[in-house]
């Protein structure tokens, strides 16, 4: 029988592989690994050390505190897969250096092959490492101390793009930021809980009013809390048909 092949394989190479168990033990994640819509490997940095200590950081050249990553064992690892493989993976430098991850670039990024994430620790990794490097991505204005959070956010945020790891590819679409608008509110029961009640019109079943709605409210946080995506987006005659009568319900509310 023929096994299936994911059409997207993780790598993350890292002194701390043990980090990643927990990531791949949980919800949609877990169930894409087994239904083999795609394939993880943590691989451990130190594998492909050659010295008695396995070492992995040394001293900056130039002085300053802070230890360097060294390049060695991510080429000799890079080298080994090339030769295993075949081919030549899409690597990513998680760096707070690097360009703001997003979900355009997690859309782009589910269309490769094989991809694998160079997980730094301290200062970072020797420079000559961008060699290799196809993408310095950056999950925020902050840093943290280690490139694995990194790689399990963005692997989570990749892995959404598959086909068939979320199973309503709909709800895929319909996340903030996917469609350039923020998601509407979602409620579940009970209907009303400590005085507060869930918006009527989601009880009515008119689907064209609650699609209305949500759209509606989709537009309203997107205006207030994201202007940058709403000044960017490009509105469906649906979309603006939905700003209009918030205008209109805006102006009948200031009469
Ligand atoms: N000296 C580096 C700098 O200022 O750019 C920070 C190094 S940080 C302490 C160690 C590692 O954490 C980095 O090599 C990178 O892999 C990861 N990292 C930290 N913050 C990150 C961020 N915002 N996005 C992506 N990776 C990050």
């Amino acid at each position: 029988m023929n096994e299936r092949k994911p059409v997207l394989n993780f790598f993350a190479v890292s002194i701390f592989p043990e980090m990643f168990k927990i990531f791949c033990s949980f919800g949609i994640f877990k169930k894409a690994l087994e239904k083999k819509l795609i394939g993880f490997q943590a691989i451990n940095l130190r594998d492909y050390t050659t010295d008695k200590h396995r070492t992995t950081d040394d001293y900056q050249y130039g002085g300053s505190h802070g230890m360097v990553m060294k390049v060695e064992p991510f080429f000799r690892f890079y080298d080994a897969f090339v030769e295993k493989y075949g081919e030549k993976p899409t690597v990513i430098l998680p760096t707070p250096k690097g360009r703001l991850f997003n979900n355009e670039l997690a859309m782009e990024l589910s269309k490769k092959g094989n991809l694998i994430f160079f997980c730094g620790r301290y200062e970072g990794i020797d420079e000559r490492i961008s060699v290799l490097v196809d993408y310095e991505v950056s999950i925020g204005d902050y840093v943290l101390s280690g490139g694995e959070l990194p790689a399990m956010v963005m692997m989570d945020a990749i892995s959404r793009f598959v086909p068939g790891v979320v199973g309503d590819f709909r709800s895929v679409q319909e996340d903030s930021i996917t469609m350039g608008l923020l998601d509407y509110p979602h409620y579940t029961r009970p209907e009303e809980f400590r005085g507060l009640r869930v918006p009527e019109v989601l009880l009515s079943g008119d689907h064209k009013r609650v699609e209305l709605f949500r759209l509606k409210e989709s537009i309203k946080l997107t205006a207030l809390r994201r202007p940058d995506l709403f000044l960017k987006k490009d509105f469906t005659k649906q979309e603006k048909m939905a700003i209009l009568e918030i205008l209109r319900e805006l102006l009948d509310g200031a009469q």
